[in-house]
């Protein structure tokens, strides 16, 4: 009597699984599916650093991913950031930023969309920071700009090298003027680097837009870029509705943006660890060098050059 209602809904969950089987919609499943429509198995994804074999896109990873490709021998640590409270503006859209916040600490195992570790690159001691774009697009809010600033203090107070990986949309809206907030604490916390010499590098990864290249990312002593990132700051989209013109081909590409001279470098995932020691090992010979003239000015009485002279 009821058989074909039965069968409906055995065909339903039938259908449900071969949907869910497909690449790169399953969590579980053993493959994953490139823009490319390349099918790979996740685990060469993984060996290949989460870079396709076939069109060479570089693929978003996590922040533990990231350190693991980062530091000598995947030997870190990872810097407990300050936690300031979690939903200031007890903000609501169309779900609870709680709820938003519970399901991306889920899917990601972090905390928030950013991380720092302190380790070894090339054997030199350095302070990374990274976002990762899987927890809520790696948007700013005030426990990034917390993460950021104590990354940056750390690194200060241990005499030792800052790099970043950004991947994120910008800042947060769910914490409105409160993520705005962050981009002049973070660019404060940058220049900070700068007059105690601290080398500092960024990485732009794909993609790096928004409130964060508006600020601390593109303030580095060197700018590298992951091969075909997305560098800019408003959306293609947005530009385009708002001046009326077609944007030309590859318009905020790392290419394009290396080409009009907004960043120094376009370095492949395999190579990014050596290219960042090889640059941190010339900043600091060139900071050593600095610091050993001033002393010699120092010894010959002589006021060092960024002393500002006291007023009498
Ligand atoms: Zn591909």
């Amino acid at each position: 009597m009821n058989s074909w209602i039965t069968n409906w809904n055995k065909i339903k969950i039938r259908v449900k699984q071969i949907i869910k089987k497909q690449p790169g919609k399953d969590t579980e499943s053993q493959w994953t599916k490139c823009s490319c429509q390349e099918i790979i198995y996740k685990e060469d994804l993984q060996k290949n650093l989460h870079v396709c074999p076939k069109c060479e896109m570089h693929h978003k990873i996590s922040c533990r991913d990231r350190f693991n490709i980062t530091f000598d021998e995947k030997i870190y640590t990872i810097l407990s950031t300050p936690q300031p409270p979690d939903d200031p503006l007890e903000f609501v859209d169309q779900r609870k930023y709680n709820e938003r916040l519970r399901e991306a600490r889920k899917l990601t195992n972090q905390n928030d969309a950013m991380m720092i570790a302190k380790g070894k690159i090339k054997g030199i001691d350095a302070v990374c920071g990274s976002q990762n774009f899987k927890f809520m697009g790696g948007s700013v809010g005030t426990a990034s700009g917390e993460a950021f600033i104590y990354g940056v203090q750390h690194a200060i107070d241990s005499n030792c090298s800052f790099i970043f990986f950004t991947s994120t949309g910008g800042q947060k809206m769910q914490e409105g003027a409160l993520s705005l907030m962050q981009m002049p604490r973070t660019v404060i916390a940058v220049n900070e680097l700068k007059k105690n010499k601290i080398p500092y590098i960024v990485v732009l990864t794909n993609p790096s837009t928004g409130g964060v290249t508006a600020s601390f990312a593109m303030l580095g002593d060197i700018h590298i870029a992951e091969p075909l990132a997305t560098v800019g700051f408003a959306g293609a989209r947005v530009i385009q509705d708002t001046i009326k013109e077609t944007l030309p081909e590859g318009f905020q590409t790392a290419e394009s943006v290396l080409e009009h001279g907004g960043i120094d470098l376009i370095v492949p995932r395999k190579n990014l660890r050596d290219t960042i020691g090889s640059l941190l090992s010339i900043l600091l010979k060139k900071k050593e060098s600095e610091t050993t003239t001033e002393n010699v000015n120092v010894d010959k009485h002589e006021e060092p050059l960024h002393k500002t002279s006291k007023a009498v």
